[in-house]
């Protein structure tokens, strides 16, 4: 992972799962990480465990839904370190109900925290990366982007097809700048997600489906996959599902 090493990378939610895990690969292997999340106290314990192992890392509490603290995520880096090499959007929820329940708030929420912050991540980190002529912008989506989650996450899916879509219209709009961009599809990841539901029901039902759950670590590797290649090599997608899950 040679390729890691020095390279400035913002990674967003990552105060646990695969944010966490990711912070804590990339680091190992070199990287300059720059983490932000809501929950501080984790953000801040983090970011002194890769220190005190001798890695760098920056912290800051961050809101994906208010675009003022993306911006200063970003900014810190920046004044930090002088550039960024890559954002990985990864700040997402998941709260699972039928439609029916119209759950509306948490329909918005989803939609705030999925899609919309993922695009202030993009805002604050194109102009900088089109001024650089390098850059790769890796966002989090799901198997849930290929295929919809029914009945209990079709907003969720509408959500992650809305990244895959995203995603690929950046690197044809951006391929020119030189900006790498990677969509990461995952299913059934160990980590908190599943307890974003606010329905007790609906929670039990998935910690069954998670059972067959797989580590963060592995989606960590496949985000330093991508991220290792040379330049001119843009791995544009990469599907990572537990091997017994036919979802
Ligand atoms: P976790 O719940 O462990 O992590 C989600 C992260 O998002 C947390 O760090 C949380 O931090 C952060 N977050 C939530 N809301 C906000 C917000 N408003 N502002 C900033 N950060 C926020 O789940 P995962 O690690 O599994 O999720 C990571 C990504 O992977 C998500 O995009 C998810 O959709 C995707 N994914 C996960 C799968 C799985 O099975 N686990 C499958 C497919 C895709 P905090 O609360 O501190 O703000």
């Amino acid at each position: 992972m040679s390729n890691i090493a020095e390279k400035v990378v913002v990674i967003t939610g990552a105060s646990s799962g695969v944010g966490e895990s990711t912070a804590r690969l990339l680091s190992a292997n070199g990287a300059k990480v720059v983490l932000g999340a809501r929950r501080k106290d984790r953000i801040d314990a983090l970011v002194t465990d890769i220190i005190t192992k001798g890695g760098s890392a920056l912290g800051c509490k961050t809101d994906v839904t208010k675009r003022e603290d993306v911006e200063a995520l970003v900014k810190g880096a920046v004044d930090t370190h002088g550039r960024i090499d890559a954002i990985v959007n990864n700040a997402g929820i998941m709260p699972i109900a039928p439609m029916v329940a119209l759950k509306v708030e948490e329909w918005d929420r989803m939609i705030d925290v999925n899609i919309r912050g993922l695009l202030y991540g993009v805002a604050a980190v194109l102009p900088i990366m089109q001024k650089q002529k390098l850059g790769h912008i890796i966002n989090l989506a799901s198997v849930a982007g290929f295929k919809v989650f029914a009945p209990g996450g079709t907003v969720y899916s509408a959500t992650k097809f809305a990244v895959r879509a995203l995603t690929e219209g950046l690197r044809l709009e951006h391929k020119a700048d030189n900006i790498r961009c990677t969509i990461i599809s995952p299913a059934a990841i160990a980590t908190e997600l599943p307890e974003s539901s606010s329905d007790e029901a609906t929670r039990k039902n998935l910690r069954e489906f998670y059972k067959i759950a797989i580590p963060a670590d592995s989606i960590a590797r496949a985000i330093a996959y991508a991220i290792e290649q040379p330049p001119d090599v843009d791995v544009s997608e990469i599907v990572i599902r537990p091997t017994a899950l036919d979802f």
